[in-house]
């Protein structure tokens, strides 16, 4: 990074003290934009870093519910409304403990070149609480999603700011959150959150397609290669939404997905991870993954686990950020990993994306790699809007559509910027130059 954009990240980090996700998020597109800021000299000029790296608005708001007993409890609810150059506001809401505003702003900043990359007209934000729903009741997570939406329903709609799911948000969730959007605003607005179940006004596809984009994406990564998923043994972290497409479209490009995981440990299963006994456990049962060695005798459970350590060709993190270490990444090449896509926001450190780059294995940033998610819920705004529900096999022609023309771009800008082969300075440099473009065209805003 030259001495002036190192000066710019200094600012950046005083302005935002103890938010370390949200400065490395922000650090990771600095030092990829140097090369465009010398061929584009007026956007350092209009301080378009500066704007960028400054949301239009940050909203943080209380939420009270009653737990089924009756005891009060009182949550902390955020939004982040980062850009909205290119279009309305558009980024999931997460509720795990975790949630903090730091958290909440690398989701954001990371969302608004994610949505640039889909080449749709969405703008990027993220949202969510420190809520916990694991363990809570149907009613209480209703409870919780009511009195949540009471507050955030004043700032959304259709062309304003459009929320979706993310971890711990899925399709229980999502329709308690319209339910209450709808009573409030007394609009049956399908458009304002996407996501939403197939009886009123969910896409198909939708649920599947951060997973199988980044199937299609991985597919190209090795197409690239002269190569193909056929055969390549595959490790998935996670076992939630992202994970489980992703292991059910590898699986029908030919790979073999051999280890997955949860927050509590590592399941190994040689023959290849069982999709309909993964999908009952996780999204029926809601039990911890362990419970599959009950189902396939062969399987192996280690709790905490070390998924990273298993020899393999493809590696796919999707369940959260900073879970693939640089020792993690030691280990990944040590096994002979090629290729290594992210399903999730921001999982490996910086030094582990240091690792795969210098070793010259095919490594995509989740920007590119995960963007299946929000282009297919801009399919779903776009189906909302014109009253319309599309099949499913026509809107996954779409996602696999747009998961090459995302990788594609991003290649040729790699190579144009000189970089060929590093999809990290190919997806900022193309991202960061549509979003810039927008904001010079708008005015100071
Ligand atoms: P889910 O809540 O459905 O699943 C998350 C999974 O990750 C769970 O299996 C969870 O385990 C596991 N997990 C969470 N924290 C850890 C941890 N510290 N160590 C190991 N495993 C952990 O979320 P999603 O699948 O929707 O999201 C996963 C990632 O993908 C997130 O980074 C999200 O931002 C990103 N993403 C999601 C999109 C979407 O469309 N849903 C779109 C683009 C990106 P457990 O069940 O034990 O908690």
């Amino acid at each position: 990074m030259d001495e002036t954009l190192e000066s710019t990240l200094w600012n950046i980090q005083q302005r935002n003290l103890g938010e370390p996700e949200f400065i490395q998020s922000v650090k990771e597109v600095l030092a990829s934009v140097g090369p465009l800021l010398a061929k584009y000299p007026k956007f350092a000029e209009q301080k378009i870093i500066e704007r960028i790296c400054e949301p239009e608005r940050q909203l943080i708001f209380r939420v009270p519910w009653q737990d089924d007993r009756g005891e009060v409890h009182i949550n902390r609810g955020f939004r982040v409304q980062f850009n909205s150059a290119l279009g309305p506001f558009k980024g999931g809401l997460r509720f795990h403990s975790s949630v903090n505003l730091s958290i909440v702003k690398f989701l954001g900043f990371e969302q608004i070149f994610k949505n640039a990359l889909t080449g749709m007209p969405i703008g990027g934000g993220k949202g969510g609480s420190d809520f916990d729903p694991k363990g809570r009741s149907d009613d209480e997570v209703m409870r919780f999603c009511q009195s949540f939406m009471t507050e955030l329903s004043r700032h959304l709609g259709e062309y304003t700011d459009v929320p979706a799911g993310d971890i711990g948000v899925g399709k229980r969730e999502i329709g308690f959150l319209f339910g209450q959007y709808k009573r409030i605003s007394n609009r049956y607005e399908s458009s304002v959150l996407t996501g939403k179940g197939l009886g009123y006004g969910g896409a198909l596809v939708r649920t599947e397609a951060t997973g199988y984009g980044l199937g299609y994406f991985v597919q190209q990564m090795l197409a690239a290669r002269g190569e193909s998923l056929d055969g390549k043994t595959t490790l998935v972290s996670g076992a939630g939404n992202v994970a489980i497409h992703a292991i059910e479209k590898v699986t029908q490009l030919g790979g073999k997905v051999v280890a997955c995981s949860d927050s509590k440990g590592v399941v190994y299963d040689e023959a290849g991870i069982d999709l309909p006994t993964l999908k009952r456990i996780k999204e029926v049962e809601r039990l911890p993954i362990e419970s599959y060695c009950q189902s396939r005798k062969q399987a192996r459970y280690q709790a905490g686990g070390k998924l990273w350590e298993i020899e393999c060709d493809v590696a796919l993190p999707c369940a959260t950020q900073n879970e693939l270490t640089g020792k993690d990444a030691d280990a990944l090449l040590r096994g002979g990993c090629k290729v290594v896509a992210e399903g999730a926001n921001m999982p490996t450190a910086p030094e582990g994306i240091e690792r795969f780059i210098n070793a010259g294995i095919a490594y995509a940033p989740g920007k590119a790699a995960n963007a299946g998610g929000v282009a297919t819920s801009a399919l779903e705004m776009q189906q909302n809007a014109s009253r319309d529900a599309w099949s499913f096999e026509h809107t996954e022609g779409k996602l696999a559509h747009i998961m090459k023309d995302i990788h594609d771009r991003c290649l040729r800008t790699a190579d144009e910027f000189g970089a060929p082969g590093n999809y990290v300075q190919g997806a900022n440099i193309e991202a960061f130059t549509r979003v810039a473009g927008a904001m010079q065209s708008l005015g100071l805003i």
